[in-house]
């Protein structure tokens, strides 16, 4: 669940006094004097006020349930008569100052039982419980039983005297452990009790009481155990507390009685329909039985309800909820009583909702014209979004976390482990879930990833190969779990000296949370629903940076193009070299001699890239692809141990010397800063002749089928303009032979991946060979930092407990050293050609930070793996709103004051 948003509700403002519209006490309770009733309140002190319409409360110094009252009150809505304490009158009572109750009881008249409820900046913050029946003494009990009973009066009673002498006289909790079941014949020995406890009978003055109260609850709003409570959800350091004191709703009697919540639509899927409880408090002539569960506010299936027991009250109370939905523009629980047949409203607070439903909420509200499209827009916070596109830990069910990591791809997954790509491949086929579980992942683990439900890895960083990966294609995943020990030989994995677990047993992980949880776990279903997609569609409306998204398969462009990407900014090239049909040719091609040999096993991969693209152009149709050529070092693509070179040999008709020598002879000490990317596409030429013929065939494939193809390509690891001039010369004079074989043109462009400091300082140079340049930061942050992507989850976290680094760098963008690389860079290249187009293709793109960023410096669009386009669509929906500067539609007048 997650909390209402904060601007929910209107905005705090000054309004002009208005009319008052009293709150009327329905209570009756009108016989006996009370404390100090002589020292009135003053009127307009902010410190103990009167909720009335033009009262001086605002939430900045009463607490949100204070405001709010009064804007129930505004609404004409029947409130029991409340009074404000300000955070500053509860502040002084807990330091000994308790103001004359006098003041505070005056409003209520004579005789009042009331109650205590706490109000503090944000509801969410917890804390402390209402205090109920606060003035209730002997006289007032023989009252009271006239008009409610016996029993339910002396219960009301009975649990006073308990919890005041619980918490306020500070009894054993077990002090009032023997009493009768029978409230009224408990009440007798619980006030023989207290006087033994307490040395002196129970207070029967109210101000006394009120006393004891207010301090009680002043006090433990200062203890230890609130104070780490509230600021664990959030809470700054010196939160205030206010109080409200209320006349308690449900004394009159004559009639139905009971208290409930309700809510107007549901808090876990945010679809209409009324939820929530009503407690019945039957008179004595029911049977003690009669109070049993709760019943439900409407008539459903079967069971007792609000509505059938009390039609009046309930259709009054749903008019009520529906009058507080539209005129404080919000979805509310609604907290009630129902007090001899009618009906108070005592608290209204925005309903704690679900990512799915605080999106059902604002659109459902926008789409009946209550709240604007932007202010919809502008209440979903991004990153909630990845909440409904994947599956979650049920979080009903008690986590038991056996070692935690970095969270590099969101969404849980709960399956058996598996130590192999083959094994998940083969645990896929029998419809069983999998979680992957390795050191690192390499190329070769792809198909497996792909198979798992959910990837663990021991190292690595949020930019690591896993992570990457995982976050491309939706999986959840866990790297870094630096306490993790895989035997891979023996099968088994343990955490610190306790659990060993083996292949097969379950376990879970929560790729949001960096956990990796015992045993199966319960999840939760993702949620794209009909009201995500209008919200997404309206931020499509907003939008002024475009969200691209990185795609390495057909079926990732299938993700991004129903998740709204506006094309594709990276399409990796190197994943689909893995699937087995392929992988001995690219293996040949590694092998060859000469470029003859080199380019007659590309030829056979030519199709199989050809189709590939094909594929991806019919998906996009009329949206660009940018396709990176070939990037990764060659001897990825070449087995490890002496098993695999041995399968290799076979598989080429090989002597295994020969495999093992040339294996050995591409091992790198710096393979990430070694041959790789275009240093390869000039060395071996004909690895980038072939992708270019490749797209250029899949263009005219598709496009001769009425597609309209916009192929992009982009050179990757580029640190001089002359890598970029002997590229383009080849990929030109691939693109003209095409042309001419097949008899059809067509337009494609060739830019730049910028991802090494010295392509960002040569930009300009750079610039005036490329249509585009697109900035890698994932490579960038490595090497303007010098620090491993794939290592750097070993010591990122503290790196950023202690402060060296505001955030991981590979997660949200170094705006300072990397960012001003960008700008620069960006600057450069525009002087230099004005047409360029400039983004962002790094795991960045999809992070709200870094977006705020590309917009601010003027980028074309952004790119991120598919399953975070919603959020960065919705991002940079936001940040168009924001810099309008006209805002979300402003609150009616009548409820902003304060
Ligand atoms: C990058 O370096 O930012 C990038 C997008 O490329 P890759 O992650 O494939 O190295
Ligand atoms: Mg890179």
């Amino acid at each position: 669940m997650i909390a209402p948003p904060r601007d929910a509700l209107p905005a705090r403002r000054r309004c002009p006094a208005r009319p008052r519209v009293r709150s009327v006490s329905r209570s009756g309770l009108a016989l006996f004097g009370a404390v100090g009733q002589n020292a009135a309140m003053q009127k307009n002190d902010p410190d103990i006020t009167e909720v009335t319409p033009d009262a001086p409360v605002c939430e900045s110094a009463h607490g949100g349930r204070a405001k709010c009252l009064q804007r129930l009150v505004r609404l004409g809505l029947p409130v029991p008569r409340s009074v404000a304490l300000s955070f500053e009158t509860v502040r002084r009572i807990a330091e000994g100052t308790a103001p004359d109750p006098g003041r505070i009881l005056a409003p209520f008249g004579p005789g009042p039982v009331l109650c205590v409820r706490p109000s503090s900046g944000d509801p969410d913050w917890g804390g402390l419980r209402a205090y109920l029946s606060v003035g209730l003494n002997g006289e007032r009990l023989e009252e009271l039983s006239g008009r409610i009973g016996r029993r339910a009066a002396a219960g009301h009673y009975l649990r006073f005297i308990q919890s005041y002498g619980e918490h306020v006289m500070r009894f054993d909790p077990e002090a009032f452990e023997d009493l009768p079941d029978d409230p009224a014949a408990a009440l007798g020995p619980a006030l023989e009790v207290f006087e033994r406890e307490a040395g002196e009978g129970f207070p029967q003055d109210p101000g006394v009481q009120l006393q004891g109260v207010l301090q009680f609850m002043a006090r433990a709003w200062q203890g230890t155990t609130a104070r780490l409570l509230r600021q664990a959800r959030g809470a700054p350091e010196d939160a205030g507390l206010g109080l409200v004191v209320q006349e308690m709703a449900g004394l009159r009697g004559g009639g139905e009685c009971g208290t409930g919540v309700l809510q107007l639509a549901s808090g876990q899927t945010g679809r209409r329909g009324v939820e929530g409880h009503y407690n019945r408090h039957p008179p004595d002539s029911e049977s003690p039985a009669a109070e049993g569960a709760p019943l439900a506010v409407s008539r459903g299936r079967g069971g007792d309800s609000l509505e059938e027991r009390a039609p009046e009250a309930h259709a009054e109370l749903l008019g009520h909820a529906e009058l507080m939905r539209r005129r404080l523009r919000e979805e509310m629980r609604v907290e009630f009583a129902v007090d001899g047949g009618a009906v108070w409203i005592l608290d209204g607070v925005p309903a704690v909702r679900t990512a799915r439903a605080a999106v059902a909420f604002a659109v459902a509200l926008a789409e009946e014209g209550i709240v604007g499209r932007d202010e919809a827009l502008m209440r979903i916070e991004p990153r909630a979004l990845t909440e409904l596109l994947h599956h979650h830990v049920d979080p009903e069910f008690p986590r038991e976390v056996l070692a935690r990591g970095v969270a590099a791809s969101p969404g849980a997954a709960s399956g058996r482990i598996v130590f192999s790509g083959a094994e998940a491949l083969a645990r896929e086929a029998r419809g069983e879930a999998c979680i992957l579980v390795t050191r690192e992942t390499s190329l070769e683990d792809i198909r497996g990833m792909h198979a798992a439900d959910g990837v663990l890895t021991g190292r690595g960083g949020t930019t690591s190969h896993a992570a990457v990966i995982a976050r491309g294609i939706g999986k959840p995943c866990v790297v870094g779990v630096g306490e993790m020990e895989i035997d891979a030989a023996a099968e088994t994995l343990c955490f610190g000296d306790e659990s060993v677990l083996r292949a097969g047993d379950r376990i879970a992980i929560d790729g949001g949370a960096g956990e990796v949880l015992s045993g199966e776990t319960p999840l939760t279903e993702p949620a794209w629903d009909a009201a995500l997609s209008t919200l997404l569609e309206w931020a499509g409306e907003t939008r002024d940076l475009e969200v691209r998204a990185n795609v390495d398969t057909p079926r990732d462009a299938k993700a991004a193009r129903s998740f709204g990407a506006a094309g594709i900014g990276l399409c990796r090239t190197e994943h689909m070299f893995f699937d087995s049909d392929r992988l001995t040719p690219m293996r040949e091609m590694i092998f060859a001699d000469s470029g003859e040999e080199r380019r007659a096993a590309l030829q056979r991969l030519l199709p199989m890239q050809r189709q590939d693209f094909a594929d991806i152009f019919r998906i996009m149709d009329g949206l660009p692809v940018c396709i990176r050529l070939f990037d990764p070092p060659l001897h990825e693509f070449l087995p490890f141990g002496t098993e695999g070179m041995r399968d290799l040999a076979v598989a080429l008709e090989l002597p295994l010397s020969d495999v093992s020598r040339r294996v050995e002879e591409l091992r790198e000490f710096n393979p990430m800063l070694g041959m790789r990317g275009v240093r390869l596409g000039i060395a071996v030429p004909e690895i980038y002749e072939m992708q270019a013929r490749a797209i250029f065939e899949a263009a005219v494939e598709a496009g001769g089928e009425g597609c309209a193809v916009a192929p992009e390509i982009m050179i990757p690891l580029v640190s001089a303009r002359r890598e970029v001039e002997l590229v383009k010369s080849r990929v030109d004079a691939v693109a003209a032979a095409v042309a001419e074989d097949s008899g059809h043109g067509f337009e494609y462009r060739l830019g730049v991946m910028v991802e090494t400091p010295r392509a960002a300082l040569r930009a300009g140079d750079i610039a005036l060979q490329s249509s585009f340049l697109s900035f890698g930061t994932n490579d960038l942050t490595q090497m303007t930092y010098g620090l491993s992507r794939d290592d750097a989850g070993r010591f990122m976290s503290e790196y950023v407990r202690q402060g060296v680094y505001a955030e991981d760098p590979f997660r949200t963008l170094d705006t300072q050293g990397v960012g001003e690389l960008l700008t620069m860079a960006a600057e450069r290249g525009r002087d230099a050609n004005p047409g360029l187009v400039l983004s962002i293709c790094g795991e960045h793109g999809g992070d709200p930070e870094t977006i705020a960023f590309c917009r601010e410096a003027q980028f074309d669009y952004v790119s991120c793996s598919p399953f975070r386009v919603p959020l960065a669509r919705l991002a940079v929906a936001q940040l168009a709103i924001r810099s309008r500067g006209d805002g979300p539609q402003a609150a009616p007048d009548e409820f902003s004051a304060g």
